[in-house]
């Protein structure tokens, strides 16, 4: 898989999201070697659907790499 950033390398990582409604919430995503954008399915989600007001974007909440 290529960045759709900067067409890096990506590697699948395991991501811990801190701010889940429903406490720790890990999950898999990729992220480039070259400039650090993560790819998953809520970034996925959120690109396809229309922007919501009311919600923050998910590539500001903090995240920890798990594995
Ligand atoms: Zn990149």
């Amino acid at each position: 898989m290529d960045c759709a950033r900067c067409r890096g390398p990506m590697v699948r990582e395991r991501m811990l999201d801190l701010l889940d409604d429903s406490g720790r919430f890990v999950f898999d995503a990729w992220r480039c070697l070259n400039c650090g954008e993560v790819w998953d399915p809520v970034i996925r989600a959120n690109r396809a659907a229309p922007p919501r007001a009311d919600a923050a974007s998910p590539r500001n909440r903090p995240r920890l790499r798990v594995g």
